[in-house]
């Protein structure tokens, strides 16, 4: 029997029902509207009444209502079929729905129930296996998506039956597993799971320890983003947090991209949904949507709907995880996100923290950013979540909550500058405030030991120093003048500017500048370096500028030529004839 309700109050999609016996935290309910079912969520339950959130809009909605609850939670399905899709927070597929906008009430399946798939098995009879253990294989696009025990089964099972290679449907039964009890269970190729519950199912999560290339300079070089480590990107709005995100999905080492937008403008979704298609995948020159799924929600749609994309977002990010896959999940903006916590706490007149926030704040923000990670799975494979989000901070304030919050959360911070991007010094990613704790975990440094150069942390911290002192030597200089100060801080200043626009400095839009593999890195920064350790003597400011900025102008264009070309060689013996002149 479900329980049942009616509605008793509204405030804008914060509904209040009286109910006729137990509902749960975070419960499904429909509210029926003239025979219109919207959908809620209970967020809060007191006595016989429970507060739902409602993921449509509730014009219309009267008093006294019809309220049927459900008995489960907020909930992804996954299968087959999930890549390429595009999903709005709740998973309604918005490629198969009918019009521009989804009607009220109306929700389309996640997946396609006709389609056939060739299942091959891996498990056999008689095997024992739990949650997640593999039981057979599909080919996803060009990724083999592994048939896993559901989620949620509990124990140990014993492979009654296993299907023979063939093409299924999702919804066939592919196994039969006998549990502990002698009960028989049939397994088909989709599973549900409750977003908001991070899925368990792998035998250890250690410490990161290898670094995720992305082809960023600023990032692989100088801030690294560890392989199931997280990174957030603060910055205020056309800094070029979605010029970024969008080469990070493009260039990263991963797998499987999951693009969570959450409620930027309406426009830019629009634009995701465009622009994904055309972007390439750089390493196989295939299109990047074969191996992508984009969750999205703009700022219209209610607020709770907003609230769910992220952690539905995070629920296929675990399931690719669990069949051994390196995951990128991006999402963009958080901010939008606490948004929506925002304003429904405020509904609940809940005691606000910070600028009206809800005061766990900072523990939602990392619960959620602690489900990212590497992973040891049953069978000894690995699979990982690297999680980086974008942050907008109003004004471009960094002390705003979720900011802070975000801060004590992820372990890469790639803060954006207003001042870069205005003078065009693109990735705007602010060199000095910048950081990646990933360096100094000791299997890291060792990583980068092996993986580039023995040393090269040691290299990325003197990188570091001749940035800050080259920004100490520019504001001497802007005081003091060009001739009021020694000729080394001119030095001094144009060697940080030569790591600057020959590192840090990256176009996104030029096809060898975008992405640089790191043997390309390592080339680069132990030049840049060598340079940097030279002291040179020169008779006055002037000669200084002249000579860096001829340095600086053949070391870019090489940026910009195939890595040893003959054009790239031919830049690098005028650069090392340049210098011997000196
Ligand atoms: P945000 O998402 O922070 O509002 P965008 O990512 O949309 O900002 O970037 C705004 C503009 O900045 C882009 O349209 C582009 O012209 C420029 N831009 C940002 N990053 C780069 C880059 N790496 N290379 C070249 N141009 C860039
Ligand atoms: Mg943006």
């Amino acid at each position: 029997m479900k329980t049942t309700g009616k509605v008793t109050g509204i405030i804008s999609n914060l509904v209040t029902v009286e109910v006729d016996g137990p509902v749960a935290q975070n419960e499904i309910c429909f509210i029926d509207l003239n025979g219109t079912r919207l959908m809620a969520e209970v967020i809060k339950v007191g006595g016989n009444t429970a507060s739902v959130q409602v993921y449509e809009s509730t014009r219309g909605l009267k008093a006294g209502d019809k309220v049927e609850f459900q008995g489960y939670m907020l909930e992804a399905t996954l299968g087959p079929g999930l890549l390429s899709s595009n999903f709005d927070g709740l998973q309604n597929n918005l490629s198969t729905m009918t019009g521009v906008f989804l009607k009220r009430g109306e929700y389309t399946p996640a997946l396609d129930t006709d389609k056939l798939w060739s299942f091959k098995p891996i498990a056999e009879v008689g095997q024992q296996v739990s949650a997640a253990d593999w039981l057979g294989e599909v080919q996803e696009g060009w990724l083999p998506h592994k048939i896993m025990v559901p989620f949620s089964f509990e124990g140990i099972y014993t492979v009654k039956n296993i299907a023979k290679a063939g093409d299924y449907k999702i919804t066939d039964t592919v196994a039969v597993l006998t549990n502990a009890d002698g009960d028989d269970l049939e397994v088909t190729m989709v599973q549900r799971w409750p977003v908001k519950v991070a899925v368990g199912a792998f035998a250890d999560k250690p410490r990161p320890f290898k670094i995720m290339e992305t082809g960023v300079r600023c990032i692989d070089t100088l801030n690294p983003i560890a392989e199931g480590g997280t990174g957030f990107i603060p910055g205020p709005f056309g800094c070029g947090k979605t010029v970024l995100q969008h080469a990070l999905a493009e260039q990263a080492d991963a797998d499987v991209i999951i693009m969570a937008a959450c409620g930027e403008r309406a426009n830019e979704v629009v634009e995701i949904f465009t622009e994904f298609p055309e972007l390439k995948d750089k390493h196989t020159g295939r299109s990047l949507m074969e191996r992508t799924i984009i969750i999205c929600n703009t700022s219209n749609m209610p607020v709770a709907a907003r609230e769910a994309s992220v952690y539905t977002a995070m629920t296929l990010g675990e399931y690719y995880r669990a069949m051994g896959m390196k995951v990128l999940l991006l999402a963009d903006s958080t901010s939008r996100w606490a948004q929506a916590l925002r304003e429904m706490s405020n509904r609940l007149e809940e005691l606000p923290g910070q600028d009206g926030f809800p005061v766990d704040l900072s523990a939602v923000i990392s619960n959620f950013y602690a489900r990212a990670g590497f992973v040891r799975l049953n069978n000894g494979a690995t699979g990982s979540i690297t999680f980086i989000g974008t942050v907008s901070p109003a004004g471009g304030n960094l002390k705003e909550p979720v900011t802070e919050s975000t801060k004590k959360a992820a372990r890469c911070f790639y803060g954006l500058s207003q001042n870069r991007a205005d003078k065009k010094r693109y990735p705007a990613v602010d060199p000095v405030d910048s950081y990646s704790k990933y360096l100094e975990y000791p299997e890291i440094v060792e990583y980068l030991d092996e993986k580039i150069e023995k040393g090269w942390v040691d290299k990325v911290v003197k990188t570091k120093y001749i940035i800050r002192r080259g920004k100490d030597a520019f504001e001497q200089i802007n005081i003091l003048g060009d001739d009021g100060v020694p000729i080394a801080y001119h030095e001094q200043y144009w060697k940080s500017e030569l790591v600057d626009f020959v590192i840090l400095q990256q176009d996104a839009f030029d096809d060898i500048d975008s992405s640089t593999p790191i043997e390309r890195q390592q080339f680069m920064l132990n030049l840049v370096l060598e340079i940097c350790d030279r002291q040179f003597s020169f008779d006055n400011f002037e000669q200084c500028t002249t000579f860096f900025k001829e340095l600086i102008n053949i070391c870019r264009q090489m940026n910009y030529s195939e890595f040893k070309s003959e054009q790239f060689n031919k830049y690098y013996e005028q650069l090392r004839k340049e210098l011997s002149n000196e």
